[in-house]
Parts: C-alpha cells; structure tokens; sequence
C-alpha cells in the first residue's frame, strides 16, 4: 500500500479513543470525529467508574473477554496518575445474599488469589475501612478511573488528530473510500472508518439492525467528609461506592430502561442513596446522608449502551441483507460451512455494545479493531472474537428462522 493507512473513527468515548489509540500504534493516520466540543462528553463522561469484574465460573467467552480486557487495561492505566486518573484501592464485592456468597466461592475456586479472594465480613471491613453487612469477594488489583483521563491519554499520539463538533450524519462509500457527512458538507474520507459511537451507530444503515439498547443511567456525587476519608476500596453491591477523588465520592449507578431525557433527577439521587444505605449504613452516616436534600445532589446522567448477549459488539460489518442472502442455506441445515466469501462492507467496523463495563472491554476492542485492520494475529481466543462479532446477530437469526 502507498502512503500512510487512513482510518476515520467516530465517536470519542471509551471506545473510539481506544480504537484510534490502537490503530495510530500500528502506524495508521487516524482522524476522530466527535461531535461534542470534547472526548469523553457522554457514557464515557463519569468523575470515576469501576473495574468491576463481573466473572463466571465456567469460562465463558464473557468471561474470558473481561479478564483479558480487565489485565489490558490495567497495563494503559499504568501509563496515568494514580489518584488523579485512577487508583488501585481495589474492588470489593459484597456477599449480601446466600446466592452471591455462592456465586463467589465457585469463583474463588475457579480463579487464582492474586485476581480475587473470599474475605470474611472482618477481613472485608479491614480492607474497606468501614463497617459492612457480610464480607465478599475482593479484587486487589480493581479500582477506580476517570473515564476521561483514560481518553484523553489514548488520544495522546502524534498521529492522531482529534475534530471536535463533527457530527457525522451520513456515510457514503465512494471510490473505495468512506466519506462521512454532516448533512451537505463532507467532514472527513478514508478507506477505513470504525463506528464507536455506542448505540448512535444504528442511525448508520450498515448498523440499522444491530439490537443495541440505550439504558439510562445516573451517577451522584458525594462530598467527601472526614469520617469518609477511611473508605479503602471500591465497595459494591447492587450500587456501588468509591474512595473520593478530587474530593468527591461517586456513587452509582441507577438504571432506567425507558427514559431518554438525560437531565439529573432527585428521584434517582435517592435510589442512589439508597443503594449507599445497603452497601454500608456505616459509610451512609459517615458521609451524613440523611442531613442530604436529593434535589440538591450533584449528579450526572449518561446512556449505557449494551447488546442482548451483553458482549459488546467488536469487528468488520457484512452487508445485513447480502449476508442473509448468501447464508440462506444456513435456516435449512445450520451445520454448512458455506464456502462463498462473506459480503463485508469494506473497511467499516464497529467497537460499540459495552453496556456497564467500558473500561474493562473498550480498551482490548480498540485493539481487536485494529488487528483486524491491519490483518494481524486477534489479541483474544478466536471463540472470543466469534462472540463478539457484528454478524452473530444476522447469523442467529439466519439458523433460528427469526
Ligand atoms: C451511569 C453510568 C455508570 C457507569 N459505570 C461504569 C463503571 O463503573 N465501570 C465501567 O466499566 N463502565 C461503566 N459505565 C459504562 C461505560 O461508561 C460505557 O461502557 C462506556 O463509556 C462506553 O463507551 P463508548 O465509547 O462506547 O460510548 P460513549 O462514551 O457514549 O461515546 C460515544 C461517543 O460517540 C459520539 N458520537 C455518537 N454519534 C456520533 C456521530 N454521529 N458523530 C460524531 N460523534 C458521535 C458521542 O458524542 C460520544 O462522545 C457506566 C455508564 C453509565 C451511563
């Protein structure tokens, strides 16, 4: 190929900043077009979020996704400052009922202590540094991050160039390359574009039919007091708190399946609190809440955008219609391996679906995306790559007839 590769990606959260780190690594020319005035406006926008590890006994391809994303984002964060960008305090998982308490000590078995380890409601509170209901499973290497700093360092690469306030409307392949549009005016064109702009991406036609859901979801942000300065760890259980940063405490996350309206609201500050009250009513009064009027919180309120599976969506797009086309053979006997060459949308990607867990997936997304790209060896197990990939929608619904 002549001259540097180009690649367009749209979108500036979590996922298109790790797309565009991962691309420019490999010696891409990226442009990133975002259609705020900044990285980092939306889900992606939060003061701190979790590396919560949501992990399963079994092995599965979720599984194996979040633990290979959990140590590749690890190793970025490194690169940050610790207790401005991010901390290492740890992650600790309540065992607030019989069945979570079973459910971590089948994972305590299945994982080695250096990842997550059982504590006693004693050992819990020593490591939490506050009073607590039970004890649970904790992570010594989780913690907490500001999303956007997280960003702002993928960004940081001298062959990345960042257009805020471009907002892409349209996509149009001319002449083998991608043009995005913003109505009648051509923003930017290149051979290869990576969509990342979590569930806006099903206003592209390639994207139409992917089943992306946007949930609500709002953050409160809590002064830190000085009797909550002894909070060690992340603590979580439905909700979750955090060790402050920049004098704050975040506390999250509330989920609204229906709203679309992202103004903070009082009412979901005070099913925050009360997730606070079931995490530590000891934290709760340290942090004096109940002397807290929720239509004076401070929050924030974001769309989290996830998929069916709760995989997120990573890889090249086919054409929806000439996929099913060419596969029809499929719906009769789902055990062909059909040996015609799948109608790829030609340099167009997606790293989009991350649901709850951007900071854990986004990351090794970018670098799948950009491994395809550039035709290298993936960075995850192939069965990982096939359960995150955008045909396995179309695919399903091809064998299951609907
Ligand atoms: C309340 C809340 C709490 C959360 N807590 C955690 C947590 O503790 N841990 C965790 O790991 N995850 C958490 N998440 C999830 C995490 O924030 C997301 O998974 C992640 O931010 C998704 O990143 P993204 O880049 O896909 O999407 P976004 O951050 O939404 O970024 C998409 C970007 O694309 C831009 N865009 C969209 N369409 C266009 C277009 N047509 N042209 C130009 N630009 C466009 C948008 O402006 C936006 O900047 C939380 C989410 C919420 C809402």
């Amino acid at each position: 190929m002549n001259g540097p590769r180009r690649a367009l990606v749209i979108g500036a959260g979590l996922a298109g900043c790790a797309s565009a780190a991962s691309l420019a690594a490999r010696g891409w020319q990226v442009e990133v077009l975002e259609r705020h005035d900044a990285p980092a406006r939306e889900a992606s926008g939060n003061p701190q979020g979790v590396l919560y590890l949501k992990l399963s006994a079994h092995g599965t391809a979720l599984s194996q996704m979040i633990l290979a994303g959990f140590g590749y984002t690890r190793r970025w964060l490194e690169r940050l400052q610790r207790g401005r960008d991010w901390d290492d305090c740890g992650v600790l998982q309540l065992a607030f009922d019989t069945k979570e308490a079973e459910r971590q000590a089948k994972l305590a078995s299945a994982f080695d202590s250096s990842l997550l380890q059982c504590l006693d409601r004693e050992q819990a509170e020593a490591v939490a540094g506050v009073a607590l209901a039970s004890g649970g499973l904790f992570y010594p290497e989780g913690g907490w991050v500001h999303p956007p700093a997280l960003c702002h360092a993928q960004l940081q690469h001298p062959r990345i160039r960042l257009l805020n306030h471009h907002h892409v409307i349209a996509l149009r392949r001319i002449d083998g390359l991608w043009q995005a549009w913003d109505g009648e005016q051509l923003l930017a064109s290149a051979p290869l574009v990576v969509l990342a702009g979590a569930a806006e991406i099903c206003n592209f036609e390639a994207c139409a039919e992917l089943p992306l859901k946007r949930i609500r979801g709002q953050i409160t942000r809590l002064p830190l007091t000085e009797r909550s300065q002894a909070l060690g760890t992340v603590v979580c259980a439905d909700g979750y708190v955090a060790p402050a940063r920049d004098g704050e405490h975040t506390l999250g996350a509330s989920f609204d399946f229906h709203s679309l309206d992202l103004a903070p609201t009082a009412g979901e500050h005070a099913s925050n609190l009360g997730l606070l009250e079931a995490i530590s009513a000891d934290l709760a009064q340290r942090l004096d809440t109940s002397a807290l009027d929720p239509a004076q919180l401070q929050g924030r309120a974001a769309f989290r955008c996830t998929s069916p599976d709760y995989l997120p969506i990573v890889g090249p797009l086919a054409d929806p219609a000439a996929f099913s086309t060419t596969y029809s053979m499929l719906a009769k006997d789902a055990r062909q391996v059909p040996a015609i060459d799948c109608p790829w949308l030609e340099g167009l990607y997606v790293n989009s679906g991350h649901g709850s867990r951007g900071l854990i997936t986004a990351p090794l997304s970018g670098e799948l995306i950009a491994a395809w790209a550039s035709g290298e060896p993936l960075p995850v197990p192939r069965a990982v790559a096939e359960a995150c990939h955008p045909n396995r929608f179309t695919l399903r619904k091809l064998i299951r007839g609907k």
